[in-house]
């Protein structure tokens, strides 16, 4: 009999009640007893809920207060010193657990919080380990322990999840003085035995041990590492479970077949070319478990074709074989059947985590008593596979021909960056060192209120439009109270940049509560692309076109691009990430051209999150990142030679892409580099940036007004690696979540600080 197992539960509620709670206590509306009750009850409602579809083995120790791999640093007993005394042996309080998370801002007294970052190729965001040459570890969190007792109290069949002690050491970052961190193995492993003794002594029988490096390109001593260490951590009676997930083993493979642990869960959505040599390398006494349900996508499952897997498997494997999620479901938002207001028909398409657990539990049963015994779910499941496939709403015959009379020509611009460059100086006349900024200016409560009351048809479409227009006036009135070259409309009528767009265009579902963690009480709705896209009419010309009505200097539209789109959204199985990277091209593609003809010449395409698409093994990389620049000039290239396209990016490493990022040919490229101090730009030493660029010199992050000389100082270290004629002034990103008089202080500076430049340089 094979069995059911789950890697771990999203656990921020059906309804968000985790962010409710958690924000509740930060400002002291609710007691922390409140909070920790509130947690527990999530707990056990996940535990029943796992249980109720039929799971055998429920995952404890995933959920988290705020972060999972915060958890792992507490529980390991590593605390960064700004954070506590450092010798202290105390239990980690929960207000340190939130300080490191949150960071500390008491009177004049500030300490940052731990940086964050995302966790492999998902979007949620974890808490960065920070390790010191001389790091200790003790146990002094007891959570994990605690919780186990709590799901014994319930009459839960547990299992213990944690990260495993390379995937953890692998994504801390050393502070202060640089060493070998494998020098701190031999520490770690003890603390390792004693989680495991511990577990054990309370009556553990499972353990499950994530390593998602193993979907990384690892040095061969981190693997050699990898190797001995699960050789010491081998515990009489506690039997572990080695989770691998994200991608497949590849080079990784016959090494971690090989480990001394007792079960491998491996992860075949991902890697499904690796089962048939994971059989052939799997020793014979070692338990297998194939993640087979997609854990980071929220479609139904094809249940024909996973028992068409599973059932070889299991011929051969017999009880050795244990079906799960590919990943935890911490990437999928929690119960479909809350969505009271998606179309029936795109509803019955999908599936998240509570329905991927009863579809777990459907192949269960077909394995174990046969495909009779859940005919009728079979059937169910199948009936909406094929109305899937052959519905008319996903199938736009228009929109597959266009895809497929795309051309070379159509990816190009007309001329070489350096004849348009020649045509644009002429009628923009812009100063040397012009300055413009990201797109969005702040979002008052006055803008949010009239969205709010636009949607919920409290306020007319044209008050709205009325609302929305005075906004641009007045953003247009600061622009150049403030003198900036290159202007905006301010982005008030958005309230996220993809949802804008996905909301206009076909091919696009919302949901209501389809809610997945982004980072501690924070939540993302992507979109869910479920069907060929095109564009039924302009979506942002009537603002862009307005603005340049109030004023003679030169505004810039603003687009979402094709791939930060794409990234941002759940995206359709059913055909490849690229062709539908292309489908949104073409659609914004048109809206270029209707900016153009309406007067606009300088159009932004943000490219936010492209690089965030890069896949986790580098030789996968090309093929992402020549799709993924073919997209952007299928959008960009059909614009004229004299309209500047203007390209943005929100992140800081750009060595490894460079030459992709060239390959875009936007004529210019605004970036974040101010937090780095200009060290990115490291990467134009060796390679000649050919475009214009503008490296932010203002942190929007940051409630920081940076003054006009750090500003002036930043672009002179620009202007040591990056011609000063192809130079931008602008900040970092955009200013929407900041406030009006930081914004205007701040951009009075920058402006300043170009006025200053200009002077020296003409003297
Ligand atoms: N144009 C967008 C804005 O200014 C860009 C946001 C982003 O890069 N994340 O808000
Ligand atoms: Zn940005």
């Amino acid at each position: 009999m094979s069995i059911t197992h789950n890697l771990g539960f999203p656990r921020i509620g059906a309804d968000r009640e985790l962010k409710k709670s958690l924000e509740a206590y930060w400002q002291n509306n609710i007691s922390l007893q409140e909070l920790l009750d509130s947690s527990k009850k999530l707990r056990q409602q996940h535990w029943q809920l796992q249980a109720d579809a039929g799971i055998d083995l429920i995952p404890v120790g995933d959920f988290s207060n705020y972060d999972h791999v915060l958890d792992m640093s507490c529980l390991l007993g590593v605390v960064p010193p700004r954070f506590e005394d450092n010798d202290t042996q105390q239990q980690i309080s929960i207000e340190t657990y939130f300080a490191m998370a949150r960071g500390i801002n008491r009177n004049d007294k500030t300490i940052a919080a731990c940086e964050m970052t995302k966790w492999f190729d998902t979007n949620y965001h974890y808490l960065v380990p920070e390790i010191h040459k001389d790091q200790a570890f003790n146990l002094r969190f007891d959570k994990l322990f605690n919780e186990l007792e709590e799901a014994k109290a319930s009459g839960i069949n547990a299992k213990a999840v944690i990260i495993g002690p390379i995937t953890w050491l692998w994504l801390a970052k050393i502070k202060g003085e640089d060493f070998d961190k494998l020098t701190l193995i031999s520490p770690l492993i003890d603390a390792y035995k004693e989680i495991l003794n511990r577990l054990k002594n309370q009556g553990i029988e499972w353990v499950q041990i994530d390593e998602p490096v193993l979907s990384l390109d690892l040095p061969i001593i981190w693997k050699s590492t990898l190797e001995f260490v699960y050789r010491q951590l081998r515990t009489h009676n506690l039997n572990i479970l080695l989770a691998s997930y994200f991608d497949e083993l590849n080079d990784n493979l016959a090494l971690t077949c090989n480990l001394a642990v007792d079960a491998l869960h491996i992860d075949i959505v991902r890697g499904e070319n690796q089962l048939d040599k994971v059989l052939q390398y799997l020793p014979e006494d070692k338990t297998l478990s194939l993640g087979i349900i997609n854990g980071r996508n929220i479609w139904r499952t094809d249940l024909d074709l996973a028992l068409e897997t599973l059932k070889p498997v299991h011929e051969k494997l017999g009880d050795r074989l244990w079906i799960a999620p590919s990943c935890s479901l911490l990437h999928v938002p929690v119960d479909l059947e809350r969505e009271k207001k998606l179309d029936s028909e795109i509803k019955n398409w999908l599936s998240f985590a509570r329905q991927k657990l009863s579809e777990l539990n459907i192949l269960n049963n077909a394995i174990n008593q046969g495909e009779k015994s859940v005919a009728e779910q079979l059937q169910l499941s199948r009936d909406a596979n094929n109305n899937r496939q052959h519905s008319e709403r996903i199938h736009q015959k228009k929109v597959k021909d266009r895809v497929s009379s795309i051309n070379e020509s159509m990816l190009s611009r007309n001329s070489t960056f350096k004849e348009r460059s020649e045509i644009q100086k002429k009628w923009l006349n812009l100063p040397v060192f012009p300055t413009t900024t990201i797109g969005s200016f702040p979002q008052t409560k006055e803008i949010r209120k009239a969205r709010y009351d636009y949607k919920h048809g409290e306020i007319k479409q044209h008050e709205y439009i009325n609302f929305m227009q005075q906004e641009i006036k007045q953003v247009i009135k600061e622009q150049e109270q403030l003198d900036i070259d290159v202007l905006v409309h301010g982005e008030a009528e958005r309230n996220d940049m993809v949802e804008y767009f996905g909301e206009q265009l076909d091919g696009f579902a919302f949901t209501q509560y389809a809610w997945v963690q982004s980072y501690g009480s924070r939540c993302v709705k992507p979109p869910v692309i479920y069907g060929d896209i095109s564009r039924p009419q302009a979506m942002t010309v009537i603002w862009s076109q307005f603005a340049q009505s109030c004023t003679d200097k030169p505004v810039k539209g603003m687009l979402t691009g094709p791939v930060t789109i794409l990234n941002w959204s759940f995206v359709r199985d059913d055909q490849p990430r690229s062709d539908t990277a292309e489908q949104i091209a073409l659609a914004l593609r048109d809206e270029v051209a209707d900016l153009e003809k309406a007067g606009i010449n300088i159009i932004q395409i943000d490219e936010a999150a492209l690089r965030e698409g890069l896949p986790l093994r580098k030789k996968d990389w090309s093929e992402y990142l020549n799709w993924a620049v073919r997209a952007f000039r299928l959008t960009a290239g059909v614009a004229n030679d004299a309209t500047q396209i203007h390209t943005h990016m929100c992140y800081s490493e750009f060595n490894d892409i460079i030459q992709s990022i060239a390959d875009m040919d936007a004529d210019v490229i605004t970036i974040e580099t101010s937090r780095s101090d200009m060290e990115l730009l490291d990467a134009f030493e060796n390679f000649a940036y050919p475009n214009e660029i503008g490296p932010g010199v203002y942190d929007i992050h940051s409630p920081n007004i940076p003054s006009t000389q750090h500003i002036t100082d930043l672009m002179k270290k620009a202007a040591q690696r990056i011609p000063v004629e192809r130079l931008w002034i602008n900040p970092d990103c955009g200013l929407k979540t900041r406030q009006w008089p930081e914004v205007k202080e701040a951009l009075a500076r920058m402006v300043e600080s170009a006025h200053q430049l200009r002077d020296e340089i003409s003297i």
